[in-house]
C-alpha cells in the first residue's frame, strides 16, 4: 500500500518549483518597530509565572461563548486579500481570494465539511482555483479535496508528497492524475504566486522529512506565510513541536505574523512558547469542530494564547471566520455556525 502511494506520488511530481456580516474586529498592522516592542520579553525570573505585559489590542477580548466584538470604526476595507477559515467541522479549510480575482484553497476539510465548502465556493462564484494546497494527507484536511476537484477547476495541487497509505489519499492522487492536474511537492524556499500584491512563502517541509515525532504526517505539514502588503498570516497545518523547533532553527525571520492559524486545531502538541513568541501574532484562528472527540482546542493552548495577548477566533463557535485586509489594516467577520460536528450528528 505504501509503495502504491509512493509510486502515485512519484508519477505526479512534475516540477519542484512553482511559478507560481458581522464585523468582529479591525486592526492596523503595526510598523516593524512596534512589532519588535510588542514581542514578549522573557521574565527575569523564569519561575515567575506572570504574563508578559503587552499593549492592549484595539478590540475587546471575547467573554465566554459569545464574544462581544468591537465594531469597525474606520470604514470598509478595500480588500487586497480575503481569507475565509471555513467551518468544516473538525478539520481545516481556508479559502484565499484576492482583489484581482485569484483564489486558492489551503486544505479541504473532512468529508463532513465538504458540502458546506463546495456551497461556499459556488456562492462566491469561484470556478477556478489557482491552487489547492493540502498541508498533509490526513482525512480532516484532504477529505473534501476530491469533491472540490469535481466542482471547480484546480490549476495546481500542492502537497508535501509525504507517503501516507490511506485509501482517501490514494483515490485523491488517482483523481489528480486522471485530470492531469500539475502536482507540486511543497518545499522550503518556494514562493507561490496568488494575484497582485499577495505572495505565499513555503517555510516547511524540506527533505529529509522529520522522522521522529508523535505524528510524522503532522510534523511534515506544509507551513506557509501569506503576505499581503504589511499583513502576514501564518498557516501551520497540524505542525507538531518538532516542526516548530525546525521552523525556529531554519525560518525564524519568516515566522513573524499578524494572524496565526493555530497548529493542529489547538492541540497541546504544538504552539510552544518559543514559537508563539517568534510569531508574535495579535490574532489567531482555531479551526475545529464543536464537541470534537479530541478535546480541541486544548485548555493549555488557549491559556498560552491568552498569556500572549492573542485574540482568538474559533470556527466551532463563530462559523466561517473571514479575515480581510487592504495590506495595511485587517478585520475579522463571522457568519453563523453551519456545519454540525461529527459528534453531534
Ligand atoms: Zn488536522
Amino acid at each position: 500500500m505504501r509503495s502504491r502511494t509512493a509510486l502515485a506520488l512519484v508519477s505526479l511530481v512534475l516540477t519542484a518549483t512553482v511559478a507560481c456580516e458581522e464585523i468582529l474586529a479591525e486592526v492596523t498592522a503595526p510598523p516593524e518597530e512596534e512589532r519588535a516592542a510588542r514581542r514578549p520579553r522573557r521574565p527575569r525570573n523564569r519561575r515567575q509565572n506572570t504574563a508578559p505585559q503587552l499593549p492592549q489590542p484595539q478590540y475587546q477580548q471575547p467573554q465566554g461563548q459569545q464574544p462581544a466584538f468591537a465594531p469597525s470604526t474606520v470604514g470598509p476595507i478595500v480588500n487586497r486579500l480575503r481569507v475565509t477559515f471555513v467551518d468544516v467541522g473538525q478539520g481545516d479549510a481556508a479559502l484565499l481570494e484576492t482583489a484581482d480575482g485569484h483564489s486558492a484553497l489551503i486544505d479541504a476539510g473532512p468529508p463532513e465539511g465538504d458540502e458546506h465548502l463546495r456551497a461556499l465556493l459556488a456562492q462566491k462564484g469561484i470556478r477556478t482555483l489557482d491552487w489547492m494546497l493540502l498541508t498533509h494527507p490526513h482525512l480532516d484536511h484532504i477529505g473534501g479535496a476530491r469533491n472540490v476537484l469535481g466542482a471547480v477547476r484546480v490549476q495546481r495541487v500542492i502537497d508535501p508528497a509525504y507517503p501516507h497509505p490511506i485509501a482517501t489519499y490514494d483515490r485523491l492522487l488517482a483523481a489528480i492524475q486522471q485530470q492531469a492536474i500539475p502536482f507540486v511537492p511543497a518545499r522550503q524556499g518556494q514562493t507561490l504566486a496568488l494575484g497582485a500584491g499577495v505572495s505565499v512563502e513555503v517555510l516547511q517541509p524540506r527533505l529529509p522529512f522529520i522522522d521522529r515525532s508523535r505524528s510524522e504526517a503532522n510534523a511534515n505539514s506544509i507551513v506557509t506565510r501569506v503576505i499581503a502588503g504589511a499583513v502576514r498570516v501564518l498557516f501551520t497545518g497540524d505542525a507538531e513541536t518538532e516542526t516548530e523547533e525546525r521552523l525556529l532553527a531554519e525560518n525564524r525571520a519568516q515566522l513573524a505574523a499578524d494572524v496565526l492559524k493555530v497548529a493542529h486545531h489547538g492541540s497541546r502538541y504544538a504552539s510552544t512558547q518559543p514559537f508563539l513568541s517568534a510569531v508574535s501574532a495579535r490574532a489567531a484562528v482555531i479551526s475545529c469542530g464543536a464537541g470534537n472527540d479530541y478535546g480541541h482546542p486544548h485548555a493549555e493552548t488557549l491559556a498560552a494564547l491568552a498569556r500572549n495577548n492573542v485574540q482568538v477566533y474559533r470556527t466551532d463557535q463563530q462559523g466561517d471566520v473571514e479575515l480581510s485586509t487592504d495590506g495595511a489594516r485587517y478585520q475579522f467577520r463571522a457568519t453563523p455556525w453551519r456545519v454540525p460536528s461529527a459528534a453531534m450528528r
